[in-house]
């Protein structure tokens, strides 16, 4: 069993360290929040004094922190990981962060010899909870098969989608796929509806012939044809529509840098943050049906 230095123990990192725990790894934690260290003391994650005392002595470092900023402080700080971790200490970035800034954190991390992935989940606090995330991972593939047996008691699935940053860039744009599908859905409803369609009609039809997609026939954005969605339960999310938000920005970031057309990727951010000013970044993102139905 290895010992694990785990830094972020917000909504995702304190379940995932546990999970580790719980696996029979020997796992230290820091958080800038005390009340996140002492949350994760609960589960059996020792304290440790920084990230100076969470990189040292240890075989594997786990950061799981909200932006690419962070994780850049974290990662290439004066006082971060990079400065005190061994030789040889395998590096797993676990943040939803920008592909160009995880990057570049991969070139000073193998520059300066360590192994490292980046590997983003989707699942939510319930996957996370539940250990059935799916981990998108990035990297060499020596770093990916250090990696993957540390990953797998966090995870449902482990995809190694190539090299350093393909992990964000997988699901950047698979997000930005979802957001598309999603906005596609909803216009199709608030049109039928006008059009004195049924929504279960129109889902009876559509879910079985050209316009199924996954937005349609597992996560339906209407309350009725499926009852598990979360238009059933007041639109309470699930993955909100402020975390589709960020990924559609990281998206657009991404799409900008790179010359890439995303034309119908830009009109989702900006359907995504007209919902997030009214106040409703909080309902689930299959909320934005409301706002294109005009019931918000
Ligand atoms: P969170 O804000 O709950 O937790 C992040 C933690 O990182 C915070 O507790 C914060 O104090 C800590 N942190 C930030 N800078 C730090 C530093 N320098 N040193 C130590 N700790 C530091 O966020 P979260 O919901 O756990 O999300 C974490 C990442 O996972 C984000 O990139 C997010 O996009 C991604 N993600 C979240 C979800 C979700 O459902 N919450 C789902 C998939 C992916």
């Amino acid at each position: 069993m290895a010992k694990i230095g785990f830094i972020g123990l917000g909504h995702m990192g304190l379940p995932m360290a546990g999970n580790l725990v719980k696996a029979g790894h020997q796992v230290k934690g820091f958080d800038l929040y005390p009340e996140a260290i002492k949350a994760a003391g609960e589960r059996g994650v020792e304290a440790a004094s920084g990230i100076a005392g969470t990189a040292q002595g240890v075989e594997v470092v786990i950061a799981m922190v909200p932006e690419g900023k962070h994780s850049r402080a974290v990662f290439l700080g004066d006082d971060g990981i990079l400065a005190h971790a061994g030789k040889g200490t395998l590096l797993i970035d676990c943040s939803t962060i920008d592909v160009a800034t995880s990057r570049i954190i991969h070139e000073v991390a193998e520059k300066a010899g360590f192994d490292m992935v980046d590997a983003p989940v989707s699942g939510g606090v319930g996957g996370a909870e539940g250990a059935t995330l799916t981990f998108m991972v990035g990297g060499s593939g020596a770093a990916y098969q250090r990696a993957k047996p540390v990953l797998e008691p966090m995870a449902g699935k482990i995809f190694h989608c190539g090299a350093a940053g393909n992990g964000e860039a997988v699901k950047i744009v698979n997000n930005m796929l979802l957001a598309i599908s999603m906005i596609g859905v909803s216009e199709a409803f608030a049109l039928g509806r006008r059009l004195g369609l049924e929504d279960q009609a129109l889902f009876d039809v559509a879910s079985t012939s050209s316009g199924r997609c996954w937005s349609l026939d597992t996560y339906c954005p209407v309350p009725g044809p499926v009852p598990t969605s979360p238009a059933n339960r007041g639109y309470q999310a699930g993955f909100t529509a402020d975390m589709m938000l960020k990924d559609l920005r990281l998206a657009q970031a991404a799409a900008i840098e790179t010359g890439a057309m995303t034309p119908l990727g830009k009109h989702s951010e900006e359907l995504y943050a007209e919902l997030s000013k009214g106040g409703h970044g909080g309902l689930d993102f299959s909320g934005i049906f409301k706002m294109l139905d005009n019931d918000l």
